[in-house]
Order: C-alpha cells, then structure tokens, then sequence
C-alpha cells in the first residue's frame, strides 16, 4: 500500500511555525538512515559534519544511548543549538548543562534544535526543534492548590 508524503508547502497559505509547536524530525532522520542503507545515498553525503559540530559533540555532547546508525561503531551523542536574538546567527552551542538550562530559562524566546551526532563518522541528523525561554506556557502554568 501506497503512501503518499505530502512534501513541501502546499496549497496558497503558508503558515508560519506557531509558537509552542514542538517539532520530531525522527522520521525524516529514519528515512535517510533508510536511504542510506538501501545505496540511494552515499554515507560521504551524510556522514560531513561540520568540524566544530563534531568537537562540540566530543566536549559537551550527551550520550543518546542508541547506536551510530551508519557505522554501527560508536553511540551517537545529542549536542544542542540554541537560536535566538542576542545568538548569534549559526546560533549558540551551549558548552555546559548549566549554560543550556540558563539560556532555555531567557526572558526572550529561544529556539532549541537538537542535534544527533556520531564522534566516529560524523554522521549528523536534526532530531527535534522546540522552543524555549520567554512567556512559555510552562513558565506561566499556574501554581497548584495556590
Ligand atoms: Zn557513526
């Protein structure tokens, strides 16, 4: 049975992100990883992380627990991104727990993209963005029994 991905923006109206929206890039991520087993792309083409992403990977990376899914040799890690104004552009890359928790907690609104990274083969794949800081609705939820 067929399935058809919608792919691309389609239909008139674009509609911006909304604010709050988490979004899971697990499937787009199994399917490259399908992709990439069944030949139709070349590990050279996913296997490039930048040098900096593979450093930050190796210094402050949090171990994910699975598997390389490509090499098979070394546990991936997960390295955060952080974007947001007063970031800058290529967005920060928070060097310890404590900074990440700092700059999720920012009055200003930040977003968050998580990262899965192999140290071995610098395989690399966006796993979920979210957002973070500002007037989130889990910084306003209302105290319980107040
Ligand atoms: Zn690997």
């Amino acid at each position: 049975m067929a399935v058809t991905p919608r792919s691309g923006p389609s239909g008139s109206s674009s509609t911006p992100p909304a604010a709050g929206a988490r979004v899971e890039y697990r499937l787009a991520r199994n399917a490259v990883v399908r992709a990439v087993r069944g030949g139709r792309v070349g590990v050279v083409d996913v296997c490039d992380a930048h040098p900096e992403l593979l450093r930050a990977a190796r210094n402050i990376g949090t171990p994910s627990g699975e598997d390389c899914p490509i090499c098979e040799e070394a546990a991936t890690v997960q390295v955060t991104y952080v974007f947001g104004s007063g970031l800058p552009p290529g967005g920060r890359c928070p060097a310890t727990k404590t900074e990440l928790n700092r700059l999720r907690r920012r009055e200003e609104p930040v977003l968050c993209y998580d990262v899965e990274v192999c140290p071995a083969c610098a395989w690399h794949h966006l796993t979920r963005k979210y957002p973070a800081g500002g007037a989130t609705a889990s910084a306003r939820r209302l105290r319980p029994g107040g």
